[in-house]
């Protein structure tokens, strides 16, 4: 697993197709990303995922930030700590849901997602109100937030993936931001909050993408595949995939078959909707 940043999602484009992800340098095929989707979905349950952790740090820095920096009364704090309580209750509610229904856990990260995003605008407001400086992805000051996991694993004997801090607890895992997270100048901590928001982002992109790719092979991306999939269900009476998981229609466009995707900007941000599977080419859309 990368901690890296992934760039502020485009804005031009209306919808982007997941499976590209932002990072036109990222080669990675559906099959990696379902592999990956194991790997973002251990049997541990929630708790020991990257992105409710990340999820956790917002949402206790944003608490601390809140109580020291605004007035308590302010609609923002409201605002704030809502948004990052959602973004770490819908990671650990989509995760529940993914034992019966990849649709409903798709929903639920596509919650979390847009509530991160809603918070890294409140923060980047924050900053710019003030006349505050915001760090640019390639600075000195965030590489070395995003560097934390790596700097930590250094000088460790354990062969442990050095990306990863899902081994610690949430006080070890504190501890290692505190020096931003609980820092007297608030534009430390926002800044360093931005950071952590953009990596819960980009963790919850990869498992949005990979659940979209196991949605498309799963969910009856064929006429053929979808017949084999209601046989194996009558077959096997412990199957508990949702039969209530919708069949792909055919673009009103070109007749393609089309897939589940997820807005990316504009006004539905974060629903859900069937988009063309010859897209770029093709741009035809269909409500879910
Ligand atoms: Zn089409």
């Amino acid at each position: 697993m990368v901690w890296c940043f992934a760039a502020t999602s485009p804005a031009a484009a209306g919808w982007v197709d997941r499976t590209d992800l932002t990072d036109p340098t990222d080669l990675t095929d559906p099959t990696d990303l379902m592999k990956e989707s194991k790997k973002l979905r251990p049997s541990g349950g929630y708790r020991q995922t990257a992105s409710f952790q990340t999820a956790t740090l917002i949402y206790d820095a944003t608490w601390w930030f809140c109580e020291r920096f605004l007035d308590a009364r302010s609609r923002t704090v409201d605002q704030m700590v809502q948004a990052a309580r959602s973004g770490r209750q819908n990671i650990a509610e989509g995760s529940r849901a993914a034992a019966t229904s990849s649709q409903t856990e798709l929903r639920l990260v596509n919650v979390a997602r847009a509530s991160l995003e809603e918070l890294l605008l409140d923060y980047e407001d924050y900053l710019r109100h003030r006349h505050l400086p915001q760090w640019a992805a390639d600075s000195p000051e965030a590489s070395e937030v995003r560097a934390v996991p790596r700097t930590f694993r250094k000088d460790r004997s354990d062969p442990s993936d050095p990306t990863d801090l899902t081994d610690l607890s949430d006080a070890q895992r504190w501890a290692l931001y505190a020096h931003w997270l609980e820092h007297d100048d608030p534009a430390v901590r926002a800044n360093a909050t931005i950071c952590l928001i953009h990596q819960a982002n980009y963790l919850l992109d990869r498992q949005i993408a990979a659940l979209e790719a196991a949605f498309v092979e799963g969910g009856g991306y064929s006429e053929q595949l979808a017949t084999e999939r209601l046989r194996q269900r009558r077959k096997d009476p412990t199957d508990r995939s949702d039969p209530t998981d919708p069949k792909p229609p055919t673009c009103p466009q070109c007749g393609k078959l089309m897939a589940l995707r997820t807005a990316k900007a504009g006004k539905n941000v974060g629903s859900q909707f069937w988009g063309c599977t010859g897209y770029p080419e093709c741009k035809g859309t269909h409500p879910l």
